[in-house]
């Protein structure tokens, strides 16, 4: 369960309902263009409309806006529905798409034109932007404004028939060169594109405009309420317009809220992309990216990226949320879901002299401290086994609370040992580590009242198993990495991922499932790859840390 965080639409949606401006269900639909992977920004998107569909015991539709034939694919619209799927949601009814209503939008086209609202202008695209005027200055009429219904319906069916190259005209609304509002200076409705499209083929050689296919493909559905973000707020006089001039079904609105931005990261699908086709990263779903499929690569559950956005809340002032809030609630979920193993990813061997070359003691551990439900494991205890190189000095303060020669140290859910001597090679590079461990201290302390200082986690060097530990961070190593006129790809943070291929592992790790998340106990949360872990040759993806390391 998701807490309910602040959302304005949420309220205005109850008032509708309450007042009986609304009658009937609450219909929101998800419109991506699919023209890349879903990202976090998106994410914020769906678990508004899916959300509000819920809440209200609506429906949601998933509809596909795929009005530009050249940057869309079939592999864009078959991961961007898996990406729904697992955050958790479902649509109502078939998928749907913009494509679906091409024949219907050209009538509207036609009943524009027939109205003496829409007309064939040939001006070029550099003198059309010429003629459109300032955001201080009118714009002009086109020469090409007052054809006739019947040249402009004649040229329209051209148009369509492929009569025209690309480029040579468009079909452009018909409502006031002078608004202060640019949206409304004659915007196009109809552009020549000679491109095969992924669900139409070649039967179409114009397509309509984002401006002309959305509001008119909510009205065709009975979208109640039509939730886009903020910079599509001048475009809502356009919106009402076609609605109000055009002879569809239903009456939806347009209603705008802050986009998602995120610190430390980008969300636009074409810089995502660039990251993609450039090789910064090795593809959408890299446990870098900012993707859907990345953060489920990155060991991130659908519930922290809901509660996420849920926490955030929506509103209409633009603002920006620190990335740590979501590293935040992903450690918290996994804090309370994720089983307990033991992983050392910079091993320096440790001989317990005392302990019989040949014998495996094998420890119970709970799997969790607090969720019995996660069970047990067990260790396997041998003569030599692997500690962190960082937990061993010659000699350190008392600040240091690991283990040093001379002193002891307790091996998590196993005994205390005390380092007797070190072995060196002949760099002087320390290779081994010798102790002496106490068989009396499984689970208490010292006879003689001594408390060991620190617990460090250690494998079992014949009986663990070897691994790959991929230790990812931020992708961007500056907050704002698309600000302004920067090359963002400049912030590209060069130490985002560090691979260790000598890692070692409980042996019970190997077995786990590709896709399932741990916490390797004092290093943070961990998740199996999907893609490459097996137990033969286990991979494991760092998600997060135990702690917030980039705190100021
Ligand atoms: P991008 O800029 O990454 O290409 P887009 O808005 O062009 O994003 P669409 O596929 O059109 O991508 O987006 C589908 C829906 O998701 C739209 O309704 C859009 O407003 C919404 N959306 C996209 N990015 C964000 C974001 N950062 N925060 C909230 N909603 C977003
Ligand atoms: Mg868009
Ligand atoms: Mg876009």
């Amino acid at each position: 369960p998701v807490e309910p965080g602040h959302n304005f639409l949420r309220s205005l949606i109850r008032d509708d309902l309450e007042s009986g401006r609304l009658q009937g269900e609450v219909v929101t639909r998800f419109p991506p263009e699919p023209n890349g992977y879903l990202h976090l920004g998106h994410a914020k998107s769906i678990c508004l409309n899916f959300g509000l569909a819920e809440y209200f015991d609506g429906r949601c539709h998933l509809r596909f806006d795929d009005t530009n034939p050249d940057k869309e694919s079939q592999e864009y619209i078959d991961a961007i529905q898996e990406d729904i799927r697992w955050l958790g949601f479902e649509w109502s009814g078939n998928v749907r798409y913009a494509s679906d209503y091409f024949e219907t939008l050209y009538e509207y086209a036609q009943h524009l034109v027939g109205k003496g609202l829409a007309y064939v202008c040939d001006l070029s695209a550099e003198q059309a932007r010429e003629y459109r005027g300032t955001l201080t200055e009118p714009g002009r009429n086109s020469p090409y404004r007052e054809r006739s219904a019947d040249e402009n319906l004649d040229l329209l069916a051209r148009m369509r028939a492929g009569d025209f190259d690309e480029g040579q005209c468009v079909l452009r609304a018909k409502i006031d060169m002078a608004s202060p509002n640019i949206n409304l200076r004659d915007p196009i409705l109809y552009r020549i594109r000679k491109a095969h499209h992924h669900q139409t083929g070649d039967a179409w050689c114009i397509y309509p405009t984002y401006d002309f296919t959305h509001g008119q493909s909510d009205a065709l559905e009975g979208i109640t309420h039509s939730i886009c973000t903020l910079e599509f707020e001048d475009h809502r006089p356009l919106y009402d317009w076609l609605i109000e001039h055009l002879p569809v079904p239903s009456t939806p609105r347009q209603y705008e809220f802050a986009r998602g931005n995120i610190n430390y990261t980008v969300t636009s699908k074409r810089k995502l992309k660039q990251l993609v086709d450039e090789g910064h990263v090795d593809g959408w779903d890299d446990p870098r990216m900012p993707t859907i499929s990345g953060l489920r690569r990155r060991g991130y559950t659908p519930l922290s990226i809901r509660k996420f956005w849920e926490t955030v809340g929506v509103a209409r002032a633009d603002s920006t949320v620190d990335v740590a809030q979501l590293e935040y609630t992903i450690r918290d979920d996994l804090n309370e879901n994720a089983p307990r193993a033991m992983c050392v990813i910079d091993p320096l061997k440790l001989v317990i002299t005392n302990f019989p070359q040949d014998k495996v003691e094998w420890l119970p551990a709970a799997a969790h401290p607090s969720r019995e439900d996660l069970g047990q494991r067990q260790l396997p205890l041998t003569r030599e086994v692997y500690i962190e190189r960082e937990d061993f000095r010659l000699e350190a303060n008392k600040k240091y609370k690991r283990l040093v020669l001379g002193k002891s140290v307790r091996l998590r859910n196993a005994y205390v040992l005390t380092a007797e001597d070190v072995v060196t090679d002949a760099d002087g590079h320390i290779t081994e580590v010798h102790c002496r461990y106490d068989a009396d201290t499984l689970g208490a302390n010292p006879a003689d009242g001594s408390k060991p200082k620190g617990v460090i986690h250690w494998v079992s060097a014949s009986h663990g198993k070897r691994a790959t530990v991929r230790l990812y961070d931020r992708l961007f190593n500056h907050e704002t990495p698309d600000r302004g006129n920067e090359d963002f790809v400049a912030h590209l943070n060069p130490d985002s991922l560090v691979v260790r291929n000598e890692c070692w592992i409980e042996p019970e790790l190997a077995q786990a499932q590709a896709g399932s998340s741990f916490q390797f106990e004092r290093l943070g949360y961990f998740v199996a790859d999907s893609k490459e872990h097996s137990s033969d040759a286990p991979v494991f993806n760092r998600t997060v840390g135990l702690r917030d390391s980039w705190a100021k």
